[in-house]
This record gives C-alpha cells, sequence and structure tokens, in this order.
C-alpha cells in the first residue's frame, strides 16, 4: 500500500469571483486512485463564504482527479461543493447544474498578469515601462524580463503531466502580461481543466514570491491591455452540418442573449470591453469575419468551409467561471436547435 496525498480542490463562495481552495488528507491505495474511489471529505463553511457560524459543514464529493506533478505520490482532486446531506448542490456550486455535451468542444484563451509588489512584473516602481508592442509574443529580458518564461514553462510542464489539455503560450500585449489555453470536449472538462491549470499557476508563483491578477482590467482606464478568456466552441452540428442560414441563426440568438452572456462573462467587463484594443464595447454585439474588434470572430477557415467549423467568443474575460460561460453558450445554441446540444 502506498500513501497517498490528495489535494482536495474546490471553488469557495465569494462572489462575483469563487477562489479556489485546497487541502491535504493522506489515503492509503494499492494503485492510483480512480475517482470512485476517492471519499467525500468536509470542511468548515463558515469560512469560506459557504455556511453560517453554527452548522457550518459542507461536503466535498469528488468530480475529477489528476496526478499531481510536484508532489510524491500526489492527486490533485477537482471537487464540487454539496450541502451537509452529500447530495445536494450547495448554492455556489454552479457546475452541478449546468449544460454539458460532450460533442461541445471549448478552447479557453486564459489572459493574467503576474503581479508584483502591487505592480505588473517588470513594471518600473513609479510610472510605465515602454508602450505596448514589443511585449506580445516577445522575447529577449527588456521584453519579458528574466522570470516569467521560467514560471510558464513551468506551468506548461505541470499541467500536461497532470493530463491537462493544455495547448499553448504566449506572451501577451501588456508587460507582465501571459497566456495559455486549455481544449476540452465538454463543458465540465474543458472547465474542470481551466481551473486545474489556474490552481497550479497560483501554487506555482508562491516560491517565487509572484502573485496572479485575474482582473480583466488591472491598470483601469489606460492604454495598457486588459485580460480575457476568450471562448472558442463548436457543436457536433457546427462542424458538420453548418450553412450560412444556421449560423445567422445562432448569431440572432447570440445578439438577442446579450444581456444573459455579459451577465456570467466576468465582473467588470464593461471597464475591458470597451470597443478599443480589440475588444467590441460590451453592450452591442457584433460578428466578423477575423475581426478582432467583434464580440464574435469567424475564422476565415469557418467560412470558406460552408460555416462549419469553431466560433471565438471574444468576450468573456480573464476572471470568468469557465463553468458558467461554456454552460450559456449552449443555452444560447440550444435555442436555435435544440438537437444541436444534448440534454444534460
Ligand atoms: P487566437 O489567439 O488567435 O485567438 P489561440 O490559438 O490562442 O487563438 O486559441 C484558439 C483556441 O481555439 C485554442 O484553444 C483551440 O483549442 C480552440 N479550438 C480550435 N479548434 C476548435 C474547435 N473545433 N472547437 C472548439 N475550440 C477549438
Ligand atoms: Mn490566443
Ligand atoms: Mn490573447
Ligand atoms: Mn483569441
Amino acid at each position: 500500500m502506498t500513501k497517498y496525498k490528495l489535494e482536495y480542490i474546490w471553488l469557495d463562495g465569494y462572489t462575483p469571483t469563487p477562489g479556489l481552495r485546497g487541502k491535504t488528507q493522506i489515503k492509503e491505495f494499492d494503485h492510483f486512485p480512480s475517482l470512485e474511489e476517492l471519499p467525500l471529505w468536509g470542511f468548515d463553511g463558515s469560512s469560506t463564504e459557504q455556511a453560517e457560524g453554527r452548522n457550518s459543514d459542507c461536503v466535498l464529493k469528488p468530480v475529477a482527479v489528476y496526478p499531481d506533478p510536484a508532489r510524491k505520490n500526489g492527486a490533485l482532486v477537482m471537487c464540487e461543493v454539496m450541502m451537509p446531506d452529500g447530495v445536494t448542490p450547495h448554492p455556489s456550486n454552479a457546475r452541478a447544474t449546468i449544460l454539458d455535451d460532450e460533442g461541445a468542444w471549448f478552447g479557453f484563451e486564459q489572459e493574467y498578469f503576474f503581479y508584483k509588489d502591487g505592480r505588473p512584473l517588470g513594471f518600473p516602481e513609479h510610472g510605465y515601462p515602454a508602450p505596448q508592442g514589443p511585449y506580445y509574443t516577445g522575447v529577449g529580458f527588456k521584453n519579458v524580463g528574466d522570470v516569467a518564461r521560467e514560471i510558464v514553462e513551468e506551468h506548461l510542464e505541470l499541467c500536461l503531466e497532470a493530463g491537462i489539455n493544455h495547448e499553448g503560450i504566449n506572451a501577451e500585449v501588456a508587460k507582465g502580461q501571459w497566456e495559455f489555453q486549455i481544449f476540452g470536449k465538454g463543458s465540465k472538462k474543458a472547465a474542470d481543466e481551466v481551473w486545474m491549470a489556474r490552481y497550479l499557476l497560483l501554487r506555482l508563483t508562491e516560491k517565487y514570491g509572484v502573485d496572479i491578477e485575474f482582473h480583466c482590467k488591472p491598470l483601469g482606464d489606460t492604454d495598457w491591455n486588459g485580460s480575457g478568456m476568450h471562448c472558442n466552441f463548436s457543436t457536433k452540428y457546427l462542424r458538420e452540418v453548418g450553412g450560412k442560414e444556421y449560423f445567422e441563426a445562432l448569431m440572432a440568438a447570440f445578439e438577442k442573449n446579450l444581456d444573459d452572456h455579459i451577465a456570467v462573462y466576468g465582473p467588470d467587463n464593461h471597464m475591458r470591453l470597451t470597443g478599443k484594443h480589440e475588444t467590441a464595447p460590451w453592450n452591442k454585439f457584433s460578428y466578423g469575419v477575423a475581426d478582432r474588434g467583434a464580440s464574435i470572430r469567424v475564422p476565415h477557415s469557418f467560412v470558406r468551409n460552408d460555416y462549419k467549423g469553431y466560433l471565438e467568443d471574444r468576450r468573456p474575460n480573464s476572471q470568468g467561471d469557465p463553468y458558467k460561460i461554456a454552460s450559456q453558450v449552449l443555452k444560447t445554441i440550444s435555442e436555435v436547435d435544440i438537437k444541436a446540444v444534448a440534454a444534460a
């Protein structure tokens, strides 16, 4: 038998964005544990905005498990938060009720800033570094500094070793800003992996004395870019049937549901979706071929391929909850063609 270190990870009850929490328990197994073998566990919900002081126990229900590459005999256990009965989802548990469909594929482009001493990594103590331009996909100390790349490479390695479908990295437009992409089939699988990749990044950067700033516009009303989490999506129907008529009906539904999308696309998005810096204004829906200033960008390949393939919703932001984002995309799609999305 081997003693495994099981890191149970969950989302707390903070609003508007939940925070990640985790605690470890040691259990003996004679092999790497499967999801079914992982027991329910409890925690004190009064410390995470998930319960009142009295009667404060909440239950952690494992829903996905990954090897933890940073620990000998470690497992990362993604959990849903349940009520004390162990079966009723806690109100903060969005994952339990979202729409899912394994034919729906999602690619999230998570942008974020490294922060140190209250400012983006590489910013001088006073004022600003040289204006944006050379930083996006840049190389060299004056563009990316001396530690950021070490962190993103280490993070990439951790994700791949954990079996997370990490698809790539790039330095972003602002100094100290980076992006990674996560792809998954099914909204729960893709979103679980985004949350787990966020967890690994936050845990990794502790030892560097660096924070991750997920806010969508940390530098406020300046010319410095904000952070998004573009949501690329396709359904089986979009990939295999598609067509111009269907696409236009889909875009009409996205326009009609604008408020529902913005409501779950992350807090403070009006600060970021201003119409400048390759963003569309938050209160006006638009789409366009290869248009990075549209709400939804339609890849050239989509049009060339008789309106089949994937689309990119550019509005979700870096602090958005990928469970809710994916679910809202599926909800709007299912209004156009119920057959395009299987029931959850
Ligand atoms: P850009 O920065 O040009 O917007 P990226 O290369 O950063 O694009 O991200 C593109 C994303 O699209 C990737 O995460 C990829 O997984 C995703 N993607 C590609 N094909 C599909 C598809 N058929 N369905 C859903 N997502 C897809
Ligand atoms: Mn990208
Ligand atoms: Mn980007
Ligand atoms: Mn993009």
